[in-house]
């Protein structure tokens, strides 16, 4: 039997497969602690993201209470979500439409909102950044070690600490947890226009969400409405748009912010609307921006094989599968780990009195279903933005011929 003195999950990462996670555990009674290395809920960065398949697994998870507010996280919260819905490919030089590709229902979340949504409730450890984990040698608990030197024991660790995880690198060394650059870049740029420019750039032909460009030169560019809550006054939307490109060896990295707006200027003039218009009306001297270069991580290689130490520790989310953020599937994974793990802790916890076997095995059943499933993700989002980025590949890509469905 456990012999911890009070059974306990603790979740590290107050993202959105720790929070997912930590609204079901509260629903089941099962006692958790979740800590963040952040000193609050408010972020430096922010994005949008598509939620479309992994609403099923969001919903057995979330009570239905809070999971009503997630149309008030959309982007665009006027937008009722359909099922299937549309969304545009475009050949970026020219503007016509390559493909709509299908998606199951979709929410275009604004990260920031829906994870204010997911705290809704939920006591996070805020400032604590994990540094070191150990084991007791009976097999029961596993305890986790803060930067500013306390402590906390529990059970099983879950870590959701994002596609950096400090808990990937204790596991695997440096090294092996290292993520890979993939040979592209792309810089993250926030607009507000004008009235009538921002009513061009959600009206047909343009689509009132997002649209994709793919550019024959080998570029891929995206414009995604970010924040358009209030409908009355479109001068106060903003826009998140981006153009993503080759690079090799880090060698625009060291640019500064004005730097990489003027080169994301200087590649949209090789485009048509509404990447051209967008970013000429971008200012020159926009701060919001940051460069990104796109990673990935794919945990069904051998070599990135961690011990879980008896199903004491395991990854979920980006923390197990960081991946490029085109075929825009890693919060969906992230969100469908949450609830894989919030059945495999249900399935064993037996009111905190299992066996260490019970934990072990059923963690082992969870990894092998997790790797399999996000190592193919992993693979398949790389080799859709390579297409992305190679017009004779495009057509063949994953996305175009199967839209944004799991596999
Ligand atoms: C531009 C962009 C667009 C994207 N679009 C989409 C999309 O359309 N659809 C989609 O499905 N996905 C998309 N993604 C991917 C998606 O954002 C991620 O897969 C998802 O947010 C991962 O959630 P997570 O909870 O696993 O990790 P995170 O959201 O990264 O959360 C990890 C948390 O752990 C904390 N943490 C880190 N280290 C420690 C530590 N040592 N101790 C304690 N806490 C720690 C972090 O501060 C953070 O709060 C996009 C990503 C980007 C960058």
């Amino acid at each position: 039997m456990n012999r911890a003195s009070s059974p306990r999950v603790l979740i590290i990462g107050a993202g959105a497969a720790g929070l997912a996670l930590a609204q079901g555990l509260k629903q089941a009674r099962i006692p958790f602690t979740i800590f963040e290395k952040n000193a609050s809920q408010k972020e430096k960065r922010n994005w949008s993201m598509n939620l479309h398949w992994s609403f099923d697994s969001l919903e057995p998870l979330v009570p239905k209470e809070i999971l009503s507010k997630l149309e008030s996280t959309q982007c665009d919260p006027h937008i009722i979500a359909n099922d299937p819905n549309q969304l545009s490919f475009l050949n970026g030089q020219t503007g016509d439409v390559l493909k709509q590709v299908e998606s199951s229902r979709l929410y275009r979340v604004r990260r920031d909102r829906f994870r204010a949504m997911l705290l809704t409730g939920i006591d996070v450890k805020w400032g604590k950044s994990l540094s070191d984990i150990s084991y007791a040698e009976d097999g029961a608990t596993v305890t986790a070690r803060f930067a500013d030197g306390t402590q906390e024991t529990g059970s099983i660790l879950i870590a959701t600490d994002g596609p950096h995880s400090a808990v990937r690198t204790l596991l695997l060394g440096k090294e092996k947890a290292k993520t890979k650059p993939i040979g592209y870049a792309a810089t993250m740029c926030f607009t507000k226009v004008s009235r009538e420019q921002a009513l061009f750039l959600r009206s047909p032909p343009h689509n009132p969400l997002y649209q994709v460009g793919v550019h024959p030169n080998g570029y891929c560019a995206w414009l995604a409405v970010q924040d358009a809550e209030d409908a009355e006054h479109p001068e106060d939307w903003t826009f998140m748009h981006y153009i993503s490109y080759p690079e090799s060896g880090g060698d625009t990295i060291g640019r500064t912010t004005r730097e990489h707006v003027a080169y994301q200027k200087q590649l949209a003039k090789q485009f048509a609307d509404p990447w051209k218009s967008i970013f000429k009306w971008m200012p020159d001297d926009s701060e919001t921006a940051w460069n990104i270069r796109l990673r990935n991580w794919d945990p069904s290689l051998p070599d990135h094989r961690w011990d879980n130490a008896l199903g004491r520790v395991t990854l979920a989310g980006d923390a197990a599968h960081p991946m490029t953020f085109q075929r825009g599937q890693g919060l969906n994974h992230a969100i469908e780990d949450a609830h894989q793990i919030y059945k495999t802790i249900r399935s064993f916890w037996n009111g905190g009195g299992f066996t260490n076997g019970d934990r072990a095995k059923a963690i082992e059943d969870y990894e092998t279903e997790m790797i399999e499933r996000t190592g193919k993700e992993v693979r398949m989002s790389e080799a859709n933005t390579v297409a992305a980025h190679n017009w004779d590949q495009i057509n063949s890509s994953h996305s175009l011929k199967k839209g944004l469905m799991k596999d």
